[in-house]
């Protein structure tokens, strides 16, 4: 007997993205990517976190002082979209879609357009962070990248995704 209560593509790529979130230790923000092939075949998969050998519980890592590069967490972390551009394991990404669970950055954008992926689903957007966004958006523009977020591609996957994510969030205690 056949079953029709599937997710959707969406749901299920974002969905990943949000499950790889789940392993980030960052304490500000947990981010996921999944990259996805043309054929819907997972790529590849990161989260936002250390870079290999580097300890989580050194707390030099985590620091907040943005006015000192060796104090700042943003020398040190390697973003979900990057870390699952590197973590790939099919090549080339030419032509993939890459599902983010924040828009994301420039320094991502320039990795994600370098290696040929094509269209980026992003699910929340940080309002208060215009200008850097601004920086993604004209690089992607110009690169000719297709950017949507969930909620305007298929609104059941954005809702299911923060469905999700909330669950996650009040069930996730190193299980
Ligand atoms: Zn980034």
């Amino acid at each position: 007997m056949k079953n029709d209560s599937l997710i959707h593509w969406h749901s299920m790529f974002m969905g990943v993205a949000l499950l790889a979130a789940a392993r980030s230790k960052d304490a500000r923000k947990r981010n996921g990517a999944c990259i996805v092939g043309p054929d819907n075949k997972i790529s590849g998969v990161g989260y936002n976190g250390l870079p290999r050998g580097c300890d989580d519980h050194d707390e030099h890592y985590w620091q907040d002082d943005d006015s000192d590069p060796l104090n700042s967490r943003h020398s040190y972390i390697v973003h979900a979209e990057q870390n699952a551009i590197l973590n790939c394991t099919s090549l080339p990404l030419h032509g993939s879609t890459i599902y983010a669970t924040q828009y994301p950055c420039p320094r991502c954008v320039q990795s994600i357009i370098q290696v040929g992926i094509k269209r980026v689903v992003y699910l929340d957007k940080k309002a208060h962070q215009e200008r850097v966004n601004a920086a993604s958006e004209k690089m992607l523009a110009d690169a000719g990248v297709e950017i949507e977020s969930l909620q305007a591609l298929q609104p059941e996957s954005a809702e299911w995704s923060a469905e999700l994510a909330q669950f996650i969030e009040t069930s996730t205690t190193n299980r």
